[in-house]
């Protein structure tokens, strides 16, 4: 492996650790990836079945395009390989984080019939790779969720075609996906959505509580 590979994927064990912290990636849900080449391509990916918080530098999968293991493991990459795929060629995106947080499954359902979640007004929005005011509209897709993976990666090519200022989506009732140009920016574009979700998901709850008094 290139030296490279292995910087790699210890920033994204390092990630999924402090993800699972946060309570974002609990009982080996979620996923991340990072593009190591692009031709052709490789992506560091976790691999299926591994507590995130216990993840590991070694244990993270060298993959090609079709997500097939081009290291020397015996592990499987993540079910949504296919989706990572598909959004580092549809995006141009260097690196694709996936969450399963509480407040991101409660509104990818919740504002599931409308397709999707608009965000405006927040601070916090500036911190979106080129947002600079707080009057931004962040429009987030809620894309239904299945378990045929190249369908839905087809479904999330587009999706991201529909929309292409968005810097994530969600999953109904299964998680958020976000990326960016590197590793640093996809982590901080998680940070970023999931601080609103959770935002606007308690704002609606004191929201119903003062009305029903
Ligand atoms: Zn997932």
């Amino acid at each position: 492996m290139p030296e490279s590979f292995t910087e790699v994927a210890a920033s994204v064990a390092e990630i999924a650790k402090g993800f699972h912290a946060r309570g974002w990636l609990l009982g080996t849900s979620g996923n991340l990836s990072a593009v190591v080449q692009r031709e052709p391509l490789r992506l560091a990916m976790s691999p299926s079945g591994v507590d995130k918080g216990q993840l590991t530098a070694d244990q993270v999968l060298s993959i090609d395009e079709n997500a097939r293991i081009v290291s020397a493991h015996g592990g499987k990459p993540s079910d949504e390989s296919l989706l990572h795929i598909r959004i580092v060629k549809d995006r141009g995106a260097g690196a694709v984080l996936h969450t399963h947080s509480i407040w991101n499954t409660i509104l990818s359902d919740l504002y599931a019939s409308e397709a999707g979640l608009a965000i405006e007004g927040y601070e916090m929005l500036k911190g979106l790779q080129g947002v600079y005011t707080h009057e931004h509209a962040e429009w987030l897709p809620i894309v239904d969720n299945s378990q045929d993976m190249p369908a839905l990666a087809d479904t999330v090519g587009k999706t991201l075609n529909e929309h292409k200022e968005a810097h994530g989506f969600l999953l109904r009732r299964h998680g958020l996906y976000s990326w960016g140009e590197t590793l640093a920016q996809a982590k901080r574009h998680i940070e970023i959505l999931e601080f609103l979700l959770e935002t606007i998901g308690r704002t609606s709850l004191i929201k119903a509580k003062q009305a029903a008094i």
